[in-house]
């Protein structure tokens, strides 16, 4: 089977959708480690698979990885909660305000390999949770690397 055209992993013997249906389902069930990370697990998801990125261009993604790498989960929900009061007060199109020195790249923008996937978060498959943190910590800091190193 050819390697995923987006993130470059093997689709064998699942394709990324596959697991990212599986890691929804984790994620959804709100426990630990997974719930937690289900901002970050999407967004690295997202940015890893710029076609299906939102209409922001995956801005709120990118802010949320750097938020995370930088600052961790605490300075994530804070930005999660802060762009939900900002759409509940319908500041149109208003940036947010935790602006990070972290330009977004172009969608179309060259971008090295990614050396972590969804394949190796997921391990065998189950998105085991021994280390599951560790692994979804390598794959945002991946994420953001390759996008990184055109600029
Ligand atoms: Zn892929």
């Amino acid at each position: 089977m050819e390697p995923c055209p987006e993130c470059g992993a093997s689709m064998d013997p699942r394709s990324c959708d596959e697991l990212f249906h599986a890691l929804l389902a984790l994620d959804h069930s709100r426990q630990a480690p997974w719930g937690p990370l289900h901002g970050v697990s999407v967004s690295c998801f997202l940015l890893q698979h710029p076609s299906r990125l939102p209409a922001d261009d995956g801005a709120m993604a990118w802010a949320l990885l750097h938020t995370y790498l930088e600052g961790g989960l605490d300075e994530v929900n804070q930005l999660v909660g802060q762009a939900r009061r900002d759409n509940s007060h319908r500041v149109k199109g208003g940036p947010l305000r935790v602006v990070r020195d972290a330009p977004l790249p172009h969608r179309d923008a060259s971008r090295s390999r990614f050396s972590v996937t969804i394949q190796d978060v997921a391990v065998d498959g189950t998105f085991p949770s021994s280390a599951f943190t560790e692994r979804v910590k390598a794959w945002a800091a991946a994420t953001v690397d390759a996008w990184s190193c055109g600029t």
